[in-house]
């Protein structure tokens, strides 16, 4: 199959007011395929809300290039831009920013079919209604008149109402309680399935990543250090990053782990080599000075270590 959306090599960087400058993303190549699943984890400050911004052009890569649907579009104009936005949505964690809280949730639904001349706007929004699981009566409600839970639902029918192929969440749930936060998983999954749509899930908590994705991607100071089929990454890292990130999902079964020590170092000025070595507890003296790739092993999955816990043969881990 081919891919939905291509990035190759995607940088992000930001020139401070001091006149420093901070790569935000720093070389991400990653495919899509149509219909797929891909969840994009890391802690706070990797960069994963800019990658999502740049993956739907909502935002400027610094260099590299991307492909939609087997269409160049890292420098098309706005007006072309405008005309493929039907086809890729954003969903934001906060429920409230891209509704108008002076208009009930029937005209928030309708305003995309109206500006893109859909027919038969009515029916379309009982419809989306229907797919999120709102009662038709929510129609009539403003934002503030809903529950978190309930207003996310209203933002993912507007994000779908066009028809995307593809839909980027960026941590759609952190801000929901835990017993929501499944049913909105549960959520994305069913339109995933009957819609067709290819979904990249951002988000800090692997817990919920768990539920979710066809594929992870672990991001690190910019960079995906690790890639793979979801239950393979998770059943079994091959970075120590993303080993890290799982032994700090809280489990009934085991005394509340010690968090990941020290914090992500600022992408102002990453640690020479391999950025995450500073907090490795596996690094050697190599690590620090010589950049890992990311490489590929047999087994479909990508990493991006000088040591990786998963060998070649992905039949274990190594010492
Ligand atoms: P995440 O979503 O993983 O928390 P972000 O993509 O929001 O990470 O941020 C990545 C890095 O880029 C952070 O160090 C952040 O401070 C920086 N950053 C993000 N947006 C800007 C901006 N507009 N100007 C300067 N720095 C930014
Ligand atoms: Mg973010």
């Amino acid at each position: 199959m081919s891919a939905l959306l291509e990035a190759k090599d995607l940088e992000r960087r930001y020139r401070l007011r001091d006149g420093r400058e901070l790569q935000a993303v720093a070389g991400v190549s990653l495919t899509i395929a149509p219909g797929e699943a891909l969840a994009l984890v890391g802690e706070s400050g990797c960069g994963k809300s800019t990658l999502g911004r740049l993956l739907l052009r909502l935002d400027d890569p610094t260099s590299g290039t991307l492909r939609f649907d087997g269409e160049e579009i890292t420098t098309l104009s706005e007006r072309r831009l405008r005309a493929l936005r039907p086809r890729m949505q954003m969903v934001f964690q906060d429920s409230y920013a891209s509704l108008n809280p002076r208009r009930t949730a029937g005209d928030a639904l309708a305003e995309p079919l109206r500006i893109h001349r859909r027919p038969g706007v009515a029916a379309r929004v009982r419809e989306l209604l229907g797919l999120v699981g709102l009662p038709e009566a929510a129609a009539a409600k403003f934002p503030h008149e809903f529950s978190g839970g309930q207003r996310q639902r209203l933002n993912i029918a507007r994000a779908i109402a066009l028809g995307p192929a593809l839909i980027v969440a960026d941590e759609p749930v952190s801000a929901l309680d835990v017993s929501v936060q499944a049913q909105i998983i549960n959520l994305f999954r069913d339109l995933q399935a009957r819609l067709g749509l290819a979904c990249v899930f951002i988000s800090h908590d692997l817990a919920v990543v768990r539920q979710m994705a066809d594929r992870i991607a672990v991001m690190y100071l910019g960079a995906i250090v690790e890639e793979g089929e979801g239950m393979a990454v998770l059943a079994a890292p091959a970075h120590p990053y993303t080993r890290a990130l799982l032994d700090a999902v809280p489990r009934a079964d085991r005394p509340l782990p010690p968090p990941l020590s020290g914090e992500v170092p600022s992408p102002i000025s990453p640690p020479s080599g391999c950025r995450f070595h500073p907090r490795c507890p596996i690094a050697r003296d190599r690590c620090g000075i010589e950049t890992p790739a990311l490489r590929m092993t047999g087994t479909g999955r990508a990493v991006a270590c000088h040591f990786p816990l998963v060998s070649e043969a992905g039949s274990g881990f190594s010492s």
